[in-house]
Order: structure tokens, then C-alpha cells, then sequence
């Protein structure tokens, strides 16, 4: 368990309902740009309008951010739809000037998230104040400096804290910009069951084709919420074209996500429960005859030592193995998973005869 101090998301005051739908452009370009991606997703069903203010790009010369003039074209954006507004924020005058527009909630980057001294910056000119903060998973994956952030915040009072999953950099080349690596997020919610999550597909997919896949991982792992980024005119996006959509095809996928619940009614709890027992059974089993198949390993082992032969035999394995996808194929068990549960179950043979063995050497 962590020593955070974390208000639930439902109880920030917004009116929030699962799944919380966060959207608007990865960058406020132009006044207009704003105004028309704000109207005509006031006619979709979304809960906060989003827009990038300042930008940390990877290389220079990208366009960085439109700055601190934009915030008010968000802000009269936001109240023509009746919208809350969220901004990122990576330095105490991004803060300061978030702050003065009138802002609802920040959010901090992947690439501030990263950094111990940037957060404590902005933990600091957020002392005394009371606004929510989402707080973006660092580029690499690593739980503790997550956390990290969030216990900045806590320390200088802020309580509203939520986490925004954004997948973590790699090196080897992905169908993902952001590797997803949902474990990490399920750990936070692990340790900090109250906290609520944000998913980021734009930034996990880096492409359109992948938004509604992951959108509905998101709900079917229980997240709270998605932020997908859309547009006006998304090919022609100064920052992230490829993964933004247009305001209705936004609509349209939320649309068709299926939310599922995670408590059941009484007699779907039963018929759960039976299917359960059914796999409960079958694992019983399944651990029996395993290990009499171990008992009949550790007699192959005394065969094997009574005769002086070596306990791996390449051919037999390789013959075991070819047998064994072969009929597991028939059985709609893939290559895959056959092949490592028979690797499983030979590493543990090996375990089995090569003590029979050392025994004899001890001797
Ligand atoms: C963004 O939300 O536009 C953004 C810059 O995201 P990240 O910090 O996840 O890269
Ligand atoms: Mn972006």
C-alpha cells in the first residue's frame, strides 16, 4: 500500500461519470482552430476539453507550443460547450499563468513526470492552492518515480491527483509509439486502489487504427477514463496529425465502446462462480497429473543413472515437443503457448532427474 493522500476522481466535483471522456486538439494552433474542434465536440459526448499550451517536442524546430495566449482562447472555447478545461503544465509559470486564465485542472507531461526537479518546481508554485492535478505516467516505465510525482503534490496539499497512462518509450520498434505495458497502471491501481486513471490512447497508439482497440482495453480493465486527442482538421495538425482524429469520428468511437460492469447481480454471480469451480477443478487435476508425471521423470532419471546415459536427449525432446503442438493445434491450443507449457514441464523434469543424479556424484 503507498502513503498517498488521493481523492477519488468522482468526488473532484465535475459530475463525472465512467468513462470520463477527455478531448480536444494536442496543440491550440489558432483562436478559430480552437473554437470549431470546442463546437463541434460540444456535440459529442465528452467531459473535459484538452489542449497543449506549451509543447516539449523531442527535437527542436518542431512548433512548440502556441503559449500563454492561447489559454484564453481555450478558456472561451471551453464555456461556449459548458466544459471544464485541462492543460499541461512543466514549469511554475506555466502554473502561474494556468493559474491567472482560470484552468480547471493540470496535468503534468511524461517528459516532466521524468524529472524529480521540474515536479517539485511545479508542486511548489501549486502550494496553498486547491486544484486537480493528473499526473502522466514518466516516459520510462518505472512505478516509483510515478508515484514520486504524485507524493510532490500530496506534500504541498494537493489531495485531487489523478494518473494518466500514456505507454512508456522503448528502443525496439513497436506497432506502438508508447508501449502500453498495462501491468504498470494495474500495479498503481493495486497500491493505490483509489486513485483514478486516466488512459491516453493518442499517445499509446501514436496512429489512428489502434484508438477504438485500446479504448476498450482501457474500459475493460476497469480505468476511469480515455483522452484522445482530435481536431478540426487533424492531417493537417501542427503537432501529432497521425494519431488525431476529428471531433465526430471522437463521437463515434466512444460511441461504440462497450462498458462492461465489474460487480455482477446475484444469479450471474452464481453462474460465474460455477465456471470458476469448473476451473478450479480442472487445475486440481491438472496439478495430479503433473506430478505423476514427475514420479514417472524421476524413474526415467534412475533409469538413466543406472544405465550412464545423459539426462537431455535433443532428438526425444524435439520429437515430445512436434508431437505436442501438432495435437494441440487440433485442439485450438496455439504454437505458442504449448510450446512454452512443455518447456515449463521439461525444465521441470530436468529439475527432478538431474537431483537423482547429483545424488550418485555425491556419493
Ligand atoms: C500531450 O498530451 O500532448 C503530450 C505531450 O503527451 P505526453 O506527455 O504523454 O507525451
Ligand atoms: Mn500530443
Amino acid at each position: 500500500m503507498s502513503n498517498l493522500e488521493i481523492k477519488p476522481i468522482k468526488e473532484w466535483g465535475f459530475n463525472f461519470k465512467k468513462p470520463i471522456v477527455i478531448s480536444g486538439p494536442c496543440s491550440c494552433e489558432t483562436e478559430d482552430q480552437m473554437m470549431e474542434t470546442a463546437r463541434r465536440l460540444g456535440n459529442q459526448n465528452i467531459d473535459v476539453l484538452r489542449a497543449g499550451i506549451w509543447k516539449p517536442r523531442t527535437r527542436p524546430g518542431m512548433f512548440e507550443g502556441i503559449g500563454k495566449e492561447g489559454l484564453s482562447w481555450l478558456v472561451n472555447a471551453a464555456k461556449e460547450i459548458g466544459k471544464p478545461t485541462t492543460v499541461e503544465v512543466a514549469t511554475a509559470q506555466h502554473v502561474e499563468d494556468c493559474l491567472n486564465a482560470g484552468i480547471d485542472i493540470l496535468w503534468l507531461g511524461a517528459r516532466t513526470t521524468v524529472n524529480p526537479f521540474s515536479v517539485q518546481e511545479v508542486a511548489d508554485a501549486l502550494k496553498g492552492v486547491d486544484i486537480p492535478v493528473l499526473v502522466k505516467n514518466p516516459i520510462n516505465p518505472d512505478l516509483q518515480l510515478w508515484m514520486g510525482a504524485m507524493e510532490r503534490l500530496n506534500k504541498v496539499g494537493i489531495t485531487r491527483v489523478g494518473a494518466i497512462h500514456r505507454g512508456f518509450s522503448t528502443y525496439e520498434k513497436t506497432k506502438y509509439r508508447n508501449k502500453p505495458m498495462w501491468e504498470l497502471p494495474v500495479e498503481l491501481k493495486r497500491l493505490v486502489p483509489e486513485i483514478g486513471i486516466i488512459v491516453d490512447p493518442s499517445h499509446i497508439c501514436g496512429n489512428r487504427e489502434l484508438l477504438a482497440y485500446v479504448s476498450q482495453k482501457a474500459l475493460d480493465l476497469d480505468f476511469d477514463g480515455i483522452m484522445l486527442e482530435s481536431h478540426r482538421d487533424p492531417d493537417n495538425a501542427w503537432s501529432d496529425a497521425a494519431q488525431q482524429i476529428t471531433p465526430e469520428q471522437l463521437g463515434e468511437l466512444v460511441a461504440n465502446l462497450v462498458v462492461r460492469h465489474s460487480k455482477l447481480d446475484d444469479y450471474e454471480e452464481d453462474k460465474l462462480e460455477a465456471l470458476r469451480a469448473n476451473i478450479d477443478r480442472i487445475d486440481n487435476y491438472f496439478l495430479e497429473l503433473m506430478s505423476e508425471r514427475m514420479d514417472i521423470a524421476r524413474a526415467i532419471g534412475q533409469f538413466k543413472k543406472d544405465n550412464g546415459i545423459t539426462i537431455l536427449q535433443t532428438g526425444r525432446w524435439d520429437e515430445i515437443v512436434n508431437d505436442r503442438v501438432k495435437k494441440g493445434a487440433k485442439k485450438e491450443l496455439t504454437e505458442e503457448f504449448v510450446k512454452e507449457m512443455f518447456e515449463a514441464i521439461h525444465q521441470e523434469s530436468i529439475r527432478n532427474q538431474t537431483r537423482i543424479m547429483n545424488t550418485i556424484t555425491a556419493e
